[in-house]
């Protein structure tokens, strides 16, 4: 099917959130460049449609402030050091698209010069329109906040259509499906009722943020090869969060 003809072709502009996790393979730590790439082939599959591409990766597969402060570090500086953790998986992911020939940006919330860009709207706009694919890295810039809520923000800062959050599972289920075989997909689900339920599609804060701003969400798996393009053609299961 060509570019032009694909249904994704509806798609002008989206943002992918993954977890840092998402990223460390079966290591339980860190990063897994098999993984990286992996995903990056995802991206690349997308970026090949002509949708350009937002990313926001969270950084929990190597520091996470809650969990920092939890033993005994002190919260904002443990938090800084979690936004860092996502430079550090922004910048595995550049490396693995600019291996197959995509074209990115990483831009920082946190200045960085010499590391990746300053985070200017107009400036990452601009990169979007060339079709670079736009990593956004040090979540939101500051601390008590998540980069679910970051994605949130850039994706309407930069007029997303879209926000894909790629997890484990396929959807937003009732219960969680990894421990109850009898737990229940939603296909379509409204943002106060993720939120009066907690289904722990995005932390509160990024759900209100989406809600007021009638940002769709659209709960896929990322394991499943083919599964974003496919997702971006309609095909598959997913669970789209909305008003
Ligand atoms: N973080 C922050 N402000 C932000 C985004 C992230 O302070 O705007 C910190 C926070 O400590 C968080 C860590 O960065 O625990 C890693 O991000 P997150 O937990 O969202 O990563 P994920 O769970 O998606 O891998």
């Amino acid at each position: 099917m060509s570019a032009e003809s694909h249904p994704a072709a509806k798609y002008k502009r989206v943002l992918l959130k993954i977890s840092g996790e998402a990223l460390m393979g079966d290591q339980g730590y860190g990063l897994h460049p098999p993984t990286v790439e992996r995903i990056a082939q995802e991206v690349k599959s997308v970026r090949d449609l002509g949708v350009e591409i937002c990313m926001v990766i969270g950084g929990g597969n190597i520091f996470r402030g809650l969990a920092g402060s939890a033993q005994g570090m002190e919260r904002t500086t443990a938090d800084y050091m979690g936004m860092l953790a996502t430079v550090m998986n922004a910048l595995a992911m550049q490396s693995a698209l600019e291996g197959m020939g995509v074209f990115t940006r990483v831009i920082s919330a946190i200045r960085m010069d010499e590391v990746a860009e300053p985070y200017i709207r107009r400036r990452a706009v601009r990169h979007l329109e060339k079709k670079r694919v736009c990593i956004f890295a040090a979540g939101t810039g500051n601390p008590y906040f998540t980069t679910d809520t970051a994605a949130t923000l850039r994706a309407n800062e930069m007029a997303c259509e879209a926000i894909f959050k790629g997890t484990k599972v396929d959807g937003v289920y009732d219960k969680d499906p990894v421990k109850f075989d009898d737990a229940k997909r939603y296909d379509t689900v409204s943002y106060d009722e993720v939120l009066q339920k907690n289904l722990g599609v995005m932390d509160a804060s990024a759900i209100a943020l989406a809600r007021d701003n009638n940002k769709p969400i659209i709960v896929f798996s990322l394991d499943e090869p083919g599964g974003f393009r496919g997702i971006l053609a309609g095909e598959g299961t997913y669970t789209l969060v909305q008003g």
